[in-house]
């Protein structure tokens, strides 16, 4: 009996991130006024996507001191519900949230990027050791499933040809260092002209995604630009600059 009713009346399809009915887009109203509320009071730095305090200059101190290789862009700062979505995702293993999250950098792609058309994505790669404890990478799952989405060729082709120790903590010139020549191109191949679009879950000081900029730059991409799911906020000029 219940399965009639179910065909007659189909219950409507439920958020992704927390369970409630959703309507036609892919998650509910009150998640994405969570996810998206960040917009009101910041921006993305121009360069490096990490998140100013509106009204403040289009760079922030980072990137007017270096500018890095790479323009980046995230979907929202590395708090609240996204934070909490990036950990079950990434330390408990819900990788039925891959999906969803994908959609995040779908919308970036969309707003921030005005629509951005890669020639191939890349995901950055984890660790071997990471890669066995964790058994599966979250970029690597982004980067498909937002593939998929696109109708976009996704390509594994950063290899770690160094392993690094967990760069939380460090120091940003300390993780640049770590970093340095921590990534090449598989098998020497050719990227002459490609424009990259560059994965990975959250960007913090842009030690990783920068070295994996320059492996792939170096193999004769065009041009590289990185989406990730959240970014740090700079509220005030760093002390450690
Ligand atoms: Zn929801
Ligand atoms: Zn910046």
């Amino acid at each position: 009996m219940k399965g009639i009713f179910s065909w007659l009346f189909p219950s409507p399809p439920s958020c992704p991130f927390c369970g409630r009915s959703r309507g036609n887009f892919f998650c509910c109203d009150c998640c994405w006024e969570e996810l998206s509320s960040w917009r009101r009071d910041l921006h993305p730095c121009s360069l490096c996507g990490r998140l100013l305090p509106l009204g403040e200059g289009k760079l922030c101190p980072f990137c007017e001191k270096a500018p890095p290789p790479f323009i980046a862009r995230a979907a929202g700062p590395y708090r609240g519900l996204l934070k909490e979505l990036i950990w079950e995702f990434k330390y408990r293993g819900r990788r039925s949230l891959a999906f969803p999250l994908s959609q995040l950098l779908g919308q970036v792609l969309f707003r921030d990027l005005k629509g951005y058309r890669p020639d191939l994505l890349v995901p950055v790669p984890l660790s071997s050791q990471r890669l066995k404890v964790r058994s599966f990478n979250q970029a690597e799952l982004l980067a498909s499933s937002l593939a998929l989405s696109l109708g976009l060729p996704v390509e594994p082709l950063l290899l770690r040809v160094k392993d690094t120790p967990p760069l939380v903590d460090l120091s940003p010139r300390t993780r640049k260092q770590l970093v340095q020549g921590a990534f090449r191109v598989e098998g020497k191949r050719r990227l002459e002209g490609r424009k990259i679009l560059l994965i990975d879950d959250v960007f913090t000081t842009g030690a990783t995604v920068g070295a994996c900029a320059e492996a792939l730059l170096l193999s004769g991409a065009a041009e590289v630009i990185v989406l990730t799911l959240a970014t740090g906020i700079i509220n005030s000029p760093p002390s450690f600059l």
